[in-house]
């Protein structure tokens, strides 16, 4: 997979902001005019490859980014997500934050809602404390 960030100039051009360790970028596809990635220099796929450093440079971008998208297009609210594998839904394999700005009546014209398309589509109920439980006990095994 060649990694679009790295080799295409029109993503730096794209720089909003940056620090040592990463920069942050409008996405091409947005879902919300306010849709920022921010991402690392070092191209590295997965959070498991970051440094605590380059965390900490993501999330500091992050931090200034959603002031500044308060700012800019009013956001009351944000969506952060990163896709991480390809069956996940990651399409450059470049660690990439995704911000995206939400403001009162956006989804009804743009028809977003994360949790619509992650976890059990359609199905709003919650999920019951048995489910959570072994849900929690399965993961307490990796830690
Ligand atoms: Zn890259």
């Amino acid at each position: 997979m060649t990694c679009v960030f790295c080799s295409k100039p029109e993503i730096k051009a794209r720089e909003i902001i940056s620090n040592d360790l990463a920069w942050a970028f409008p996405t091409n596809i947005p879902i919300t005019p306010g849709h920022i990635l921010i991402a690392p220099k070092r191209c590295v796929a997965t959070l498991q490859e970051l440094t605590a450093e380059e965390r900490l440079a993501i999330l500091s971008l992050a931090d200034q980014i959603m002031s500044a998208l308060k700012k800019t297009f009013g956001a009351q609210g944000f969506n952060s997500v990163w896709n991480q594998g390809v069956l996940a839904g990651q399409s450059v394999p470049h660690f990439h934050l995704h911000i995206i700005s939400r403001t009162e009546g956006d989804a009804g014209v743009l028809g977003y809602d994360p949790r619509s398309m992650l976890y059990r589509t359609g199905d709003r109920e919650p999920t019951s404390e048995v489910e959570l439980i072994k849900i929690v006990e399965e993961i307490k095994k990796t830690l």
